[in-house]
């Protein structure tokens, strides 16, 4: 039998950065989200560790000042990135590195063929964390790292991200604002955490115009949501033809995380994985790297998270099996 072209992110290692009682970016939510825990219905995986990159991968979305300071900041006593969300751990480098690397490795494996799908399960989470700054639980930008990873070693122009945290993605919004090779979407629940997913924010210079924030009242109805979620995906899909898709999956906006009042349920996480790898799959043949970002409740973070791999491996079990393959 041959082993799923799904792959399955996890590595022991990031559950170990201790955040503290306090912090709802806690050590369970990753020991919860462990390949034996998650795929318990039958559901194929490859599961595949990873270890960390040379930090040098950081550059392309983080200023050298920055990283120095998240590599320092322990010693010179430091306690928080930022007011009081982002604790500073004596690993807090090693571990955001060993964060920022899975993507990578998860795009090598995508793009020497390999994979065709993948999820990694990363903390600290990075859609917030801009180029000089972390903030609300993120130091490096998870995504960010992967997309410019991608173009830097491998033929690809165009990448697009979907960052369907309840958040906005305002980190990858600020790292990618002036650059056209990465399309940047995120769909979140407005006024929720620095107010900055502004529908009018669509870029700047040559970046003007890929960039889309879609900022959805509180009290929107899942049905309403999905509609919206496909419209803007497939318009913008259709236009942009990526040939890689990288999402930001955050499972905040789960009916049973109340850190915001958007109430999708699993089978809505299940259809928008459904939704983006179809619109999707014409230009990138499939290949789609997601990468975990929010997500505070423990039981409808694992179920969300099975939902999504549920599409993602079943996709990439179909798509083998008709023989797509790309290399
Ligand atoms: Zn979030």
């Amino acid at each position: 039998m041959t082993s799923s072209r799904f792959g399955y992110f996890w590595n022991k290692e990031l559950s170990l950065r201790n955040t503290g009682a306090l912090c709802p970016e806690s050590p369970a939510r990753y020991d919860i989200l462990a390949p034996n825990r998650v795929f318990t219905d039958g559901i194929k995986y490859q599961h595949c560790d990873f270890t960390a990159f040379n930090p040098r991968i950081l550059n392309s979305a983080h200023d050298a000042e920055y990283i120095q300071h998240v590599r320092d900041a322990y010693k010179n006593n430091i306690r928080y990135l930022d007011a009081r969300d982002t604790v500073v751990t004596e690993d807090i480098f090693d571990k955001a590195v060993l964060s920022a690397s899975a993507g990578c490795h998860a795009v090598d494996k995508v793009m020497q063929g390999e994979l065709m799908t993948a999820f990694c399960v990363v903390r600290p989470p990075g859609h917030h964390a801009n180029r000089i700054r972390g903030m609300g639980f993120c130091v490096f930008n998870n995504v960010a790292v992967a997309a410019k990873y991608t173009q830097d070693n491998y033929d690809i122009e165009r990448v697009m991200i979907v960052d369907w945290d309840v958040h906005p993605g305002n980190g990858t919004q600020e790292i990618l604002y002036e650059d056209p090779s990465v399309l940047t979407i995120s769909l979140h629940q407005a006024d929720l955490f620095q107010g900055t997913g502004e529908e009018s924010l669509t870029g700047r210079g040559e970046g003007e115009g890929f960039n889309q924030n879609v900022a959805f009242p509180g009290n929107i109805k899942p049905d309403e949501y999905i509609k919206r979620f496909e419209e803007v995906i497939g318009q913008s899909a259709q236009k942009y033809k990526p040939e890689l898709l990288l999402i930001s999956a955050g499972f905040d906006a789960h009916k049973n995380d109340h850190v915001s009042q958007i109430a999708l349920s699993d089978e809505d996480f299940a259809k928008m994985t459904d939704i983006i790898l179809n619109v999707t799959q014409a230009f990138t043949k499939g290949r789609t790297v997601s990468v975990l970002e929010g997500g505070y409740n423990i039981g409808s973070l694992l179920s969300g998270v099975r939902a999504h791999c549920g599409v993602l491996s079943q996709f990439a079990e179909t798509q083998s099996k008709k023989g797509n393959s790309y290399v």
